[in-house]
């Protein structure tokens, strides 16, 4: 056992510094990207069940010169939360802060712990008739702590923005172990630098987020999704505006799959088509005038020849299990063999250009390769993932992962996109960065960085490649 090991043990209690198997789960990424030699292996994993106990840890961190990866639900898809493989790194887990602190429904704020499960804390506000409008596929186990430090998207930032729209105020643990709290709530606040959406969607490598207040909307009085059927991306884009100026605010999904995500389905409401579209509409309406606008939109694009064909949810159940369809398309393409995937955003106007393009970069490139496209199309954000050709094994095609994503990458910035929307860039991505960042963009990060985390003790090698070098932080 390494000496630090016994030290932390003494001063915390075993309970609260795991090892061995105990550790596992956080040592694994969601997707079991990092395996043999370069699976993460932690020196320990601390559990803090509180913030005076989380700012003990990160002192006791920095007296023994040790770096923390910290970690919420653990469901980050670019080995942002989970430990190198140097079996040096502390993984500071936040899971036992989960203490709902306050939804108040007078300022419409919902004051709640880092570890709090995002799943929960929309069931809490449910049931004060209060919406918490993040709504991501992993919610049954992300946290809001890690909702925030990626500043998460997901299915409804059309209408309600990115985890930062949502976030009043934060209540963080600073690499030296200060508390910063600015938890009041206010609307308006301008006193000095913006240091909240400085931590947000940092990804753990400026400090620990330990609470949040979120802002809360009135639970819709009615919700309805239907599934659209497209000749072409340009037609469903075509669709948005329209959609836009006929159901307003209510417009609160936009999601789109090509045909290769449909076929992956198992009971496609209507048949694969070139593109199919999953819109869900809010409304504070009642459920009859909702359907009446929604089909008022629907009808004349129908007659028109916009789209190909609609259904629409007739009931509740039939409404989740068209968003169930939609969020089963990661399983499926697991199970369908795997394949290599790209989180990217474009510009709305050039979006169907560039799928046109890549794809056709692909075929010369690698002939027989299978893009398999599906995202937030509201927010210009697509999972642009490609399978082996067909009779070719994700291992067999895995040695191309390099060009494919060079490819990829340059295809997207050809065309003014962002080779990371909404996973983050973790250490998955932090090459990337490094070589695609903005020179000058760069230089701020590092000297914030350098500014808030001098010894780099938080998540290095995270986000900013040149502190890579796993826990030697002090050198
Ligand atoms: C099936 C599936 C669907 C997904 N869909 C979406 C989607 O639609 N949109 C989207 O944006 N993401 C999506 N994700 C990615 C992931 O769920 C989000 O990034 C989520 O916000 C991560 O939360 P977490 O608690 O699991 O964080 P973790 O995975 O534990 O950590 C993520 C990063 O945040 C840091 N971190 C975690 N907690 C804290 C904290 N309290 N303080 C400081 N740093 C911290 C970690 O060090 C790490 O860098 C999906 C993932 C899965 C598996």
């Amino acid at each position: 056992m390494r000496p630090e090991l016994g030290i932390l043990r003494a001063e915390f209690g075993a309970d609260q510094v795991l090892d061995g198997e105990a550790a596992l789960p956080f040592e694994r990424d969601w997707r079991g990207r990092a395996t043999g030699a370069q699976a993460g292996r932690a020196m320990a994993v601390l559990c803090p069940r509180s913030v005076d106990e989380v700012q003990a840890m990160v002192r006791a961190a920095a007296r023994l010169h040790l770096a923390l990866v910290p970690q919420g639900g653990n469901t980050g898809l670019v080995l942002g939360g989970t430990p190198d493989a140097s079996g040096a790194e502390l993984v500071l887990s936040l899971k036992r802060l989960n203490r709902i602190r306050r939804i108040d429904p007078i300022n419409a704020t919902l004051t709640a712990e880092a570890g709090c499960v995002l799943q929960t804390l929309q069931q809490a506000c449910a049931a004060q008739q209060l919406l918490l409008p993040l709504s991501l596929a992993a919610e049954g186990q992300c946290t809001l702590g890690g909702n925030l430090a990626t500043n998460a998207g997901g299915t409804q930032v059309l209408r309600w923005g990115n985890a930062r729209d949502l976030c009043l105020g934060l209540e963080v643990v600073t690499a030296d172990g200060l508390l910063w709290s600015d938890l009041d709530g206010l609307r308006k606040d301008h006193r000095g630098l913006n240091l909240r959406d400085l931590f947000i969607g940092s990804e753990g490598v400026l400090g620990l987020i330990t609470a949040a207040v979120m802002k809360l909307a009135p639970l819709p009085r009615s919700r309805l999704s239907a599934w659209l059927t497209l000749p072409s991306l340009e037609a469903a884009l075509q669709l948005l505006p329209q959609a836009r100026a006929a159901l307003g605010d209510g417009l609160s999904g936009f999601e789109v799959m090509g045909q290769a995500a449909q076929l992956l389905l198992p009971e496609l409401p209507l048949p694969a088509a070139p593109w199919a579209l999953l819109v869900e509409v809010s409304s504070h309406r009642d459920e009859a005038q909702t359907r009446a606008e929604l089909e008022a939109w629907l009808a004349p694009a129908l007659d028109a020849g916009r789209m190909l064909d609609a259904v629409v949810a007739h009931t509740e159940a039939q409404a989740h299990a068209l968003w169930a369809l939609r969020e089963s398309i990661p399983g499926a393409q697991t199970r369908a063999g795997g394949n290599l995937k790209h989180d990217i955003a474009l510009p709305l106007d050039r979006i169907a250009a560039f799928v046109a393009d890549c794809e056709a970069r692909i075929q010369r490139a690698f002939p027989g390769a299978r893009p398999t496209v599906f995202g937030h199309l509201g927010d210009g954000n697509l999972h642009f993932n490609v399978a082996p050709p067909v009779g070719q094994s994700l291992a067999e095609f895995q040695p191309h992962e390099a060009a494919l994503n060079r490819l990829v990458f340059d295809c997207v910035a050809d065309w003014g996109g962002s080779f990371s929307a909404e996973h983050g860039i973790g250490r998955l991505r932090a090459a990337e960065l490094a070589a695609r960042g903005d020179a000058v963009g760069l230089d701020l990060m590092g000297r914030i960085k350098q500014a808030l985390d001098p010894a780099n003790r938080l998540n290095p090698g995270r986000v900013l490649a040149s502190g890579s070098d796993g826990n030697r932080a002090d050198a």
